[in-house]
């Protein structure tokens, strides 16, 4: 029977059974509801499974020695089990962030704030469990527990190892900032972008590029929040995998570097990745943006938090650490005027436009900024964004996904291409670049090397940078043109 007639034929016999058996007149008035109706936004946000990918806590774990059970006034932090509980939120990126000013300890830096999430974790067992995958944030929820996760912030980390970088996947970490504000060695960051005085290199250099190869094939999610155009641009042309803006805004409506175009809005929807709106009150409203970024007052600013660091030196040295001077920033900030919760509503919802509903989500960078919108004092707070949503229109499936839906497809989709990656280079066994250079460096003969690369080829390109690197450390010309004529795999 084709689809019209079996339901002209339905409601036939719905018809007739209507008129068979009269329905009641339904009661003028309702009977009080005691639960929140299905499509309220209390329901709609209590059933959503709420994941943030940004929080800076980790500082505060390490540096102030505070615990997440800890119910804190909102004006010390945004998070803490009792928000948590009360906005629902069910998984946050806790944000590996290394100073530059730990230079020369970056990885020791990271590798203490990595403990001090597994330590709230340890010390909660009965609500809080770390998770490395999608499916143990849905474990989590299943469980009634909050999913901790970590995210580097800032490539500087890996001390341009990858190596290192493999080593804080096993440790847990799942995402990586390819920078912080600062420019590395191998990546430039939307952060000094104009200084002349910062080595750029056009985006990432050949090292980079292998940073983002090596992060598909771990299953590490490429993250460009922070980075240069430049650097966005490159690392979505090599990432196999979608990937993700943990905390940026929209360029169009707040114009700042850190924030992003709608050009490249478009280009995360053809990427498949995710913008998660970071609630920072410069980067979500043009008229805090401006007000805020008066040299004058920065600079007034800046020579406070100098004369903080100077006055509070620590005795051996180490760097006087955000946490400590914190206090100057937020005071600072309060002299100008929260801007309203729909300025952050506006970035949702343009993001939502452009790059599409699948595209957005939200990376609040709390405990890392000294400003919100109005509204938004803590993670407790988070229902009225939902609210905000279901009065624009949205509807309950869309805000569902804005809130973690679609950050967990994205993690699903790296995983998945990691195991694809792994199981290709299994297959083909192409030697690295940096095998090659290992081999280099430990001597190996260059009938040896020629026979290797012959046998399995290699998985690079030997662009000019890699081919300087290579001589440097004394390869023979014979054994560089066979790696220039392997087979690329
Ligand atoms: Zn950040």
């Amino acid at each position: 029977m084709n689809p019209q007639r079996l339901l002209a034929c339905l409601l036939l016999l719905s018809g007739l059974a209507l008129a068979q058996h009269p329905q009641p007149k339904k009661p003028a008035k309702a009977a009080p509801v005691t639960r929140p109706k299905a499509d309220s936004a209390l329901a709609i946000h209590q059933s959503a499974l709420i994941v943030d990918t940004h929080a800076d806590t980790p500082q505060r774990f390490l540096d102030e020695n505070f615990d997440l059970g800890q119910n804190t006034p909102i004006a010390e932090g945004h998070i803490d089990l009792g928000k948590i509980k009360q906005g629902n939120l069910g998984a946050e990126f806790f944000s590996i962030w290394v100073e530059p000013e730990f230079k020369g300890h970056y990885a020791r830096r990271a590798m203490d704030l990595i403990d001090s999430v597994y330590q709230q974790a340890a010390r909660h067992p009965d609500k809080i469990t770390m998770a490395f995958t999608a499916d143990d944030i849905l474990h989590a929820r299943e469980q009634h527990k909050f999913a901790a996760l970590m995210g580097i912030e800032g490539g500087h980390a890996i001390e341009n190892d990858i190596r290192l970088l493999r080593d804080f996947y096993r440790m847990g970490v799942r995402y990586m900032t390819l920078t912080w504000s600062n420019t590395n060695e191998w990546a430039d960051s939307s952060g000094d972008i104009q200084d002349p005085n910062v080595k750029h290199h056009n985006g990432m250099t050949d090292f980079g590029k292998d940073v983002v190869r090596e992060m598909n094939r771990l299953g590490m999610i490429v993250d460009i929040s922070h980075v240069s155009d430049a650097t966005f641009y490159q690392a979505l042309l090599i990432s196999q995998a979608p990937v993700i803006a943990s905390h940026s805004s929209a360029r169009e409506l707040t114009n700042q570097p850190r924030n992003m175009t709608d050009d490249m809005l478009r280009a995360m929807t053809n990427n498949g990745g995710v913008v998660m709106v970071n609630f920072y009150s410069a980067f979500i409203d043009e008229n805090y943006r401006k007000a805020s970024s008066d040299p004058e007052k920065i600079k007034q600013r800046d020579a406070e938090v100098e004369a903080f660091k100077k006055a509070h030196a620590h005795p051996d040295g180490s760097a006087v650490t955000y946490d400590e001077y914190a206090p100057i920033e937020k005071k600072w900030a309060a002299q100008f005027p929260r801007p309203p919760l729909k300025s952050l509503i506006d970035h949702i919802d343009h993001i939502a436009k452009v790059a599409g509903i699948d595209h957005v989500g939200l990376g609040s960078d709390f405990d890392g900024v000294t400003s919100l919108p109005e509204g938004i004092d803590s993670a407790a707070d988070l229902p009225k964004i939902t609210q905000a949503l279901l009065q624009r229109g949205y509807t309950r499936e869309q805000i569902h996904k804005i809130l973690g839906g679609n950050f967990l497809r994205v993690m699903h989709e790296v995983e998945a291409t990691a195991k694809r990656l792994q199981a290709e280079h299994k297959a083909s066994d192409a030697l690295s670049f940096e095998e090659i250079e290992l081999m280099v460096g430990n001597r190996v003969s260059t009938e040896q090397l020629i026979g290797r690369i012959n046998e399995h080829g290699v998985s690079f390109d030997l662009t000019a940078e890699r081919r300087a690197r290579l001589k440097e450390q004394g390869i023979e010309d014979a054994a560089l043109e066979t790696i220039a004529r392997a087979r690329r795999r």
